[in-house]
């Protein structure tokens, strides 16, 4: 049986990927790294929305509670690598240290996100640490992920995390209408 860690950025985007990866019979197991989710009750929100996923479907999770509060970068590409490094270079190193034959991320199920990116970034953190990288393109499973997202209820974010998506996510095709609930919130007030 091969024993796979997989990063999980919030509990909708993880349903599909542990669905096709236990399917083959793997060993799976998820693991919570997410520092840059802003503000902290955004971070809270999608940590408890897992914890409450996995305790229903039992699944077993490694928890990293860290929080970085700053930007990643100044550029569009910069910010999004130095996050994606950051969140695989880590669960690269919890893979090798507890055993694990495979990594991979739940972020590589996102047509939002630069998939290509978290592919290369990913490979680079396996050298690097010693432990397979496993690419697998989720994508195909997007829409049945959320749909089933919705039907249990899950909490499903309107933005990528970091402080810097929220205003992106404001200035995008939302605005005027849902972005306006985002900008509401007190919390970000303090953002820009
Ligand atoms: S947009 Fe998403 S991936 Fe890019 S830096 Fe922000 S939180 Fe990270």
């Amino acid at each position: 049986m091969t024993k796979i860690l997989i990063h999980i950025c919030c509990a909708p985007c993880a349903i599909y990927p542990l669905k096709k990866l236990k399917e083959k019979d793997n060993d799976v197991q998820g693991f919570w790294y997410n520092p840059g989710i802003y503000p902290d009750w955004e971070y809270q929100r999608r940590l408890r929305c897992l914890k409450a996923y996995a305790g229903r479907e039992k699944i077993k999770v490694i928890y990293e509670y860290k929080k970085q509060e700053s930007h990643f970068g100044s550029t569009e590409e910069e910010k999004c690598l130095n996050c994606y490094q950051l969140r695989l270079d880590k669960t690269a190193n919890v893979a090798r240290e507890g055993g694990f034959d495979l990594f991979t991320t739940t972020l590589l199920i996102s047509p939002y996100q630069k998939h290509e990116l978290i592919r290369e970034i990913g490979e680079k953190a396996g050298r690097k640490m010693g432990v397979d990288f496993l690419y697998t393109d989720f994508r195909n499973g997007y829409r049945e992920g959320i749909t089933q997202a919705r039907e249990m209820k899950l909490y499903h974010q309107r933005y990528c995390g970091c402080a810097r998506s929220i205003r992106e996510r404001v200035e995008s095709k939302e605005k005027g209408t849902k972005a306006q609930e985002l900008i509401a919130d007190s919390y970000l007030a303090h953002c820009f």
